[in-house]
């Protein structure tokens, strides 16, 4: 049997960038023999095995056939005849299909080291459109790969635009969707994934809500800008994320974050994002009153559930800031506000009745004296 570095460690070593993870490929070999050779089986749908020391996922080289609708409709083939290149031939794009000997010798029968070079994102071969996950995969490269320069060949987003066109994309299971967003969320340039999903026509199969906000203006623009300066900060994906989706009404929200079953970290924030931004643009084009009016900044701190949620309330603060600069507010301003609103919280969090208070109030009017007391603390905040 042969074994092969396949995949993104092939890939990023030769992109010079520190490899992680070790995929392997091995061709000429029977399940047998890689369980008489102490691998161990853990594959499901195809036959995978962890190496005795390493762990590392080690697959045998397979064909695969399309067979139904969507990414379950495959039938795999595999056995010792299928060769290199067959198995090379079913991967998404030649800068990952190119596969490494132990002796370093390199495998490229697509032209992957060109497009490595010439750094192009560039589909195998028809094949590709089988998988409508590519398309996302394709998107979330592009993504992580921008800052190195990277761009999609004209062919292969032609190919991703007509698979979106046929609605295969619908029949992927929302974790799948959800699970590239989340990886494409945490790259370099999480704005191109959206604007890669757009040009190929498949955010409005996959996130019809949010593919209508981006293309409205300027509300798609500032999302957009929001979503660059939140990544550019190094925010969690969270922030990144209601960055995006803080326009989006709550019945928008809801329709898209309960389909793709958004984690509540995520969720929560977009939905918080929301609702702070109504009540802050309520009546007013500045929010330079927060910095004086202690009634609104308590207000504000209530409707956020700041003082239980404090850190929620901080990330919010990072989508807020991401999403005022996007607008166009001084970067100044936003971090004076910033600043002021975390201390406003950290004063009202400070407020503790103490016992002799508690035992002088009748119950029901405990929240009216520890509100009035976190009003007077906010008054006197410098
Ligand atoms: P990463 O650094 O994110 O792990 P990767 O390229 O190694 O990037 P994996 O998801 O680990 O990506 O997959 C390993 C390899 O398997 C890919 O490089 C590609 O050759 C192939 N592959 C994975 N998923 C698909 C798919 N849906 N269609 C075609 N080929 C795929
Ligand atoms: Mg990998």
């Amino acid at each position: 049997m042969q074994v092969y570095l396949v995949g993104g460690a092939v890939r990023d070593a030769l992109l010079g960038l520190p490899v992680k993870e070790r995929d392997w490929v091995v061709v000429g070999a029977t399940p047998q023999a890689m369980e008489a050779a102490g691998f161990r089986a853990v594959g499901r749908d195809f036959p995978v095995f962890l190496h005795p020391e390493t762990h590392e996922e080690h697959a045998l080289a397979r064909l695969e056939r399309k067979t139904g609708s969507g990414y379950r409709g495959f039938s795999t083939e595999f056995s010792p005849h299928v060769t290199l290149e067959e198995d090379l031939r079913r991967r998404d794009l030649t800068i990952n299909a190119i596969a490494q000997s132990a002796d370093g010798a390199l495998t490229d029968p697509y032209g992957g080291l060109a497009d490595l070079h010439a750094r192009i994102l560039r589909h195998v071969s028809p094949a590709f459109s089988e998988d409508p996950l590519r398309v996302l995969r394709v998107a979330r490269f592009a993504a992580r790969f921008a800052p190195l320069g990277f761009s999609i060949a004209p062919e292969t987003l032609t190919l991703m635009k007509r698979m979106s066109e046929s609605g295969e994309l619908t029949t992927l299971s929302p974790e799948r969707v959800w699970r590239e967003t989340e990886l494409a969320l945490a790259t370099g340039q999480p704005e191109r994934f959206f604007s890669v999903l757009r040009a190929s026509a498949a955010l409005a199969q996959v996130m019809p809500e949010l593919d209508a906000l981006l293309q409205k203006s300027p509300q798609g623009a500032i999302a957009t800008a929001a979503l660059h300066v939140a990544a550019a900060a190094g925010a969690e994906g969270p922030v990144r994320w209601a960055a995006l989706v803080g326009d989006l009404d709550e019945n928008e929200q809801s329709a898209l974050q309960s389909r793709l079953r958004v984690p509540n970290a995520y969720s929560e924030l977009a939905i918080v994002t929301h609702r702070l931004s109504r009540l802050m643009n309520a009546g007013h084009h500045s929010h330079d009153h927060l910095l004086t009016d202690a009634g609104k900044l308590l207000e504000l701190l209530e409707s956020a559930d700041a003082l239980r949620r404090a850190e929620r309330f901080e990330a919010w603060l990072g989508v807020y800031a991401a999403r005022t600069e996007a607008a166009g507010q001084p970067v100044q301003r936003i971090a004076a506000l910033c600043s002021r609103l975390k201390k406003a919280q950290k004063a009202c969090a400070a407020v503790k009745l103490d016992k002799s208070e508690l035992e002088a109030l009748p119950g029901p009017a405990i929240a009216a004296h520890l509100r009035e007391r976190r009003l007077q603390a906010l008054r006197e905040l410098k």
